[in-house]
């Protein structure tokens, strides 16, 4: 049975508790233990799948196909763990499940209650979600004393005290703020964080304080006094240069250690020296090339947060910084292109529905003639294989069904809706139960022989995660491949996966999204020889 490293949040959200939690993790899995990473989010929504990017960030997507909470995202770019559907529990999925068994009968005429039917089912959530780990660290989303997340603290609480066969850590995370005014670090939030925790019954054992600069000394006996809260158990977490660098912090200061001996394990030390190099990489980058992403949701970047740390991992591994410019695809279609000319390379993310859909096929038509590398992903794609057909078939009025339901040329469409070229209606009973639903998660997609996209993953087969409606239609691949455009992967059952232009230095297309397995460590293939190519362009500039 696993241990549990419970991570709380105090004073205010945004405070890092998603990198924090997986910065241990990866501290645990380098002292050679099995890490689960869970996240309980205290909102109603069942799932993030419907939540605004704007609101919510990005929805990360895991390799069984659930739509999770983005901090899922940074479990798996510090820790080797594949998060599932026991990953991420919402409060709306605790309600939904504790409600549909009263509904059964299941409580057998009980009044049910938060205390103990909805405590007993987040527990329940927990015990699925840990099995096979040695630890288990579990982020409870928002902040103490929040009326939310009373249940999962109580939950958790209950299991600090049931505990027979495994044991219990409860770290939380504060902030301690500086006030310049004054020129003073302040601790009264964290004693008050610590308070309302210690209210509801638990005691934290380490707790982690997030502020811009590394506490003076004497700050750490201060919090330890009032907080009840060892010393050594007080760490600084300060403002660090690169997201990366917070496994080292962490560890530096023995949080890890900490933590092992609350949990009773025996585990040899950690070695982070593939961290350490990870930062000297990127230290020791020569060139800058700048990226455009050009999208729908660029002003609030954590819509973007996995595409964005994929291409910052592929500049540590090819020996480039990178400097992201987010452009509103919105702008290019009221004020024309002159922005790209900066630019090394563009890359077009993932959306839905029509906002800046013309602006974005302007930029592809700029990549594509002036031969600057292009990555567009899923929609990207989508707008890569509409600006072809536009612009080098003639098809003028071709369009995605999602933008435009009575286009003359649904290049993309959804699969039940495709149509012949003449207009006529194909049904395709095979695939017919991916209509008018998500494609969601791993799926294998069979790279073909002579084309660019198997020599960049090196294999002839490959998984990636899907999360689109809309489909390429075939009934225009022949037209298109007449015209050079070239389908270089394949899923199982013939959907298009990716494209790229042979007479291009650097133009590919794919349905799925890559930047959900790429990692600091790992680096993903596809990513990283995009940025050596706008390495290359920005040379010849
Ligand atoms: N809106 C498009 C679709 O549903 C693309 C989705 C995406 O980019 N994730 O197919």
């Amino acid at each position: 049975m696993s241990n549990f490293i419970f991570v709380t949040g105090g004073v205010v959200s945004a405070l890092g508790k998603g990198v924090t939690s997986a910065s241990l993790g990866a501290i645990l899995e380098a002292r050679g233990l099995k890490v689960g990473m869970m996240k309980l989010d205290p909102y109603l929504n069942v799932d993030p799948g419907t939540m605004s990017p704007y609101q919510h960030g990005e929805v990360f997507v895991t390799e069984d196909g659930t739509e999770t909470d983005l901090d899922l995202g940074h479990y798996e770019r510090y820790v080797n763990t594949t998060t599932s559907i026991n990953s991420n529990f919402t409060a709306g999925k605790v309600y939904e499940t504790v409600i549909a068994k009263e509904r059964r009968g299941d409580y057998l005429g009980a009044t049910v209650q938060v205390i103990p039917h909805v405590t007993d089912q987040i527990k329940e959530f927990i015990w699925s979600g840990s099995k096979g780990f040695d630890v288990t660290i579990i982020e409870i989303g928002g902040t103490v004393g929040d009326i939310e997340s009373l249940p999962f603290i109580e939950a958790i609480r209950q299991m600090g005290i049931e505990k027979e066969s495994y044991e219990v850590a409860y770290v939380h995370l504060t902030l301690v703020p500086y006030i310049r005014a004054s020129d003073e670090i302040k601790t009264k939030p964290t004693q008050h964080s610590v308070r309302e925790l210690r209210a509801i019954g638990i005691q934290p054992d380490a707790l982690v304080c997030r502020s811009e600069l590394p506490l003076p000394e004497e700050h750490f006996d201060k919090i330890a006094l009032f907080t009840n809260v060892a010393k050594k158990a007080v760490i600084s977490a300060h403002d660090a240069d690169d997201i990366y660098q917070i496994p080292l912090i962490l560890k530096e200061q023995g949080l890890d250690q900490i933590i092992i001996e609350i949990l009773k394990l025996d585990a040899p030390e950690a070695d982070l020296s593939e961290w350490q190099k990870i930062l000297d990489l990127k230290a020791n980058s020569k060139t800058t090339v700048k990226i455009g992403m050009i999208g729908k949701y660029v002003d609030f970047k954590d819509s973007y947060i996995s595409l964005s740390e994929a291409i910052r991992h592929a500049g540590f591994h090819v020996n480039a910084n990178i400097e992201i410019i987010y452009v509103e695809s919105e702008e290019i279609q009221a004020k024309g292109i002159n922005e790209l000319a900066q630019l090394d390379a563009i890359l077009i993310p993932g959306g839905f529905g029509d906002r800046g859909i013309e602006g974005m096929i302007q930029s592809i038509e700029y990549a594509r003639l002036s031969k600057v590398p292009f990555l567009g992903i899923c929609l990207g794609m989508q707008a890569a294989v509409i600006e072809y057909s536009r612009n080098v078939l003639g098809l003028n009025d071709a369009n995605s069904t999602e933008f435009n339901l009575k286009t003359s040329a649904p290049v993309i469409a959804l699969i039940t809706e495709w149509q012949n070229s003449d207009g006529s209606l194909q049904n395709r009973d095979e695939n017919s139960e991916l209509g008018g639903t998500m494609r969601l998660g791993a799926q294998e997609c069979l790279l073909q022989e002579g084309t660019n996209a198997r020599v960049i993953y090196g294999n002839d087969s490959v998984f990636e995660r899907h999360r689109h409606r809309y489909e390429f239609n075939s009934n225009y691949r022949n037209q298109l491949e007449e015209h050079q455009l070239t389908f270089s992967g394949f899923s199982k059952d013939g959907l298009a996966e990716m494209i790229e232009i042979k007479d291009h230095p650097w133009f590919i297309g794919c349905q799925f999204h890559p930047e959900f397995t790429s990692s600091p460590l790992r680096g993903h293939p596809l990513f990283q020889s995009f940025i050596k190519a706008a390495v290359e362009y920005s040379k010849k500039k």
